[in-house]
């Protein structure tokens, strides 16, 4: 019998439910019933960075096969926990995939840790490895020359391994968050569309999962865990109309009643006020929408055009039903001027967009604005891993200076925020405990100058600290 055990490695970012083992799980066990054994590690919960006590964990299930996931910005914590476990225990075949591996593979490969790095969905590469179908000499294996996941092979996550209430607290991917008591949850994969930066991490083929078992989901959440808020983390969720409506109306036959937000952004082109009206009577608190920049060349550079008259629209609509309206940009690109970033800051101010967050450009390898930019974007490796995290990056790849960019950043959130409009319309949409949580991080940001990129996060390691030797 192969025992599999999953892991996810101690980290200081976002604690959140770890759905993609979860969905591993469930699909190892679907396809191989009794003749294997999973069992899952989420070091992140009680913060495991000890040798000894992971080692005791290891040992006591005695796994065959290692399995690690982690967030391209947590590649010091897991290249350190993957270099332990191969050490100690080196007849495990040690496996990594997730977004880490599937944006950084190449770089992952040079330490010479793992026996198989999987790019893209996990579920039949992990099944033909567990199988005995792989060669050890194919490293790398790609998504894309397995069989596509069935999103309905199997009803939904396996919740058996982890306590969902261990989840819940307020620092989740959700930046207004109302409720404790909130969960992740995807209903579909891919994305059709060609955004240049977009890794594509499920392909662009949209594959969704009936309607039933995602309700069949949400009422286990609820009975159970007695979950109040979902954040709803699709690529791309509102494609399909019918099948949106077809959600909130099943919601509504089982009485369940849920805060429900976007932090993953819809798209704009298929929102109307038939639907927005929808969300409204349906919990719906908040809307992200990708805009990164209206620049015209920028779209260009991004590969990713706007019609400006139907995004004014659609923020409009959310702002008259009182949701809340939240605009993601991206700057530091390349051949990006001054220009270009005051177009988009000056959209954002005239919108009735009640909040905007404004990332800075982290190349990713492999997509088409990296391939095409790339005797720019080639920084070494570890600088451009090294040199972001969640909420903050030191890249700066725009013909604006380090000084003007930061400059101009911190003017436009006073102007921005500072808008009599804006301040009632953001009252009439938010809660008013996220409200006072908001404002309070907001004036503290403001005063000590770190409103717009966050920190730098403070890693010091804990096993092998010089983590870049391979
Ligand atoms: S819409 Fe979002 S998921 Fe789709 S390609 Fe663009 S960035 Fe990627």
């Amino acid at each position: 019998m192969n025992k599999i055990l999953l892991i996810r490695p101690a980290s200081n970012l976002l604690k959140n439910l770890p759905l993609g083992l979860l969905y591993l799980s469930s699909y190892l066990k679907k396809k191989f019933g009794n003749d294997i054994e999973v069992s899952i590690a989420d070091f992140r919960l009680r913060g495991t960075t000890n040798p000894k006590e992971i080692e005791i964990t290891l040992s006591e299930f005695g796994p065959d096969i290692i399995g690690i996931t982690s967030l391209s910005v947590e590649i010091k914590e897991t290249l350190e926990l993957a270099r332990f476990i191969k050490d100690k225990f080196p007849d495990a075949k040690l496996i990594i995939g997730g977004p880490l591996a599937s944006s950084e593979h190449e770089l992952l490969e040079q330490f010479n840790i793992f026996d198989h790095i999987v790019v893209g969905e996990g579920e039949e590469a992990l099944s033909s490895i567990v199988n005995g179908d792989i060669d050890a000499s194919r490293r790398i294996l790609f998504a894309h020359d397995f069989r596509e996941v069935d999103m309905n092979y199997i009803d939904y996550p396996d919740y058996n391994f982890v306590n969902v209430s261990d989840y819940f607290h307020m620092d989740s991917h959700e930046a207004f968050q109302i409720h404790k008591a909130a969960v992740p949850i995807f209903t579909s994969r891919g994305c059709p569309f060609n955004c240049s930066f977009c890794l594509h991490m499920f392909g662009k083929k949209v594959r969704f999962r009936n309607i039933e078992n995602v309700i069949a989901e949400i009422t286990h959440l609820v009975t159970r865990y007695n979950v109040r808020e979902l954040h709803i983390e699709d690529d791309i969720f509102n494609v399909k109309k019918e099948r949106m409506i077809l959600f909130f109306n099943l919601l509504k036959q089982k009485n369940i009643s849920l805060k429900i937000a976007f932090p993953n952004g819809l798209k704009y082109d298929f929102l109307d006020e038939e639907i927005i009206r929808l969300f409204k009577i349906n919990g719906v608190f908040h809307v992200c929408l990708g805009i990164e920049s209206v620049s015209e060349k920028i779209m260009d550079v991004l590969s990713k055009k706007h019609n400006l008259k139907k995004l004014t629209e659609t923020i409009s609509l959310l702002s008259k039903y009182n949701i809340l309206a939240h605009g993601y940009f991206i700057t530091g690109l390349p051949d990006e001027n001054i220009d270009d970033l005051r177009v988009s800051l000056e959209y954002a101010n005239k919108s009735k967009l009640h909040h905007y967050s404004i990332f800075k450009y982290i190349p990713f390898k492999k997509t088409s604005l990296f391939e095409k930019y790339a005797s720019i974007l080639s920084i070494a490796d570890i600088d451009r891993v090294e040199g972001a995290n969640y909420h903050y990056s030191n890249m700066n790849f725009s013909n604006i200076n380090n000084a003007t960019l930061d400059k101009l950043l911190k003017k436009n959130i006073y102007r921005f925020y500072f808008s009599p409009v804006r301040i009632f319309n953001t009252f009439l949409a938010i809660d008013t405990r996220t409200l006072l949580r908001k404002l309070y991080i907001f004036i503290y940001y403001l005063f000590t100058g770190k409103v717009y990129f966050g920190e730098k996060r403070n890693y010091t390691g804990w096993y092998n600290p010089d983590f870049t030797s391979k």
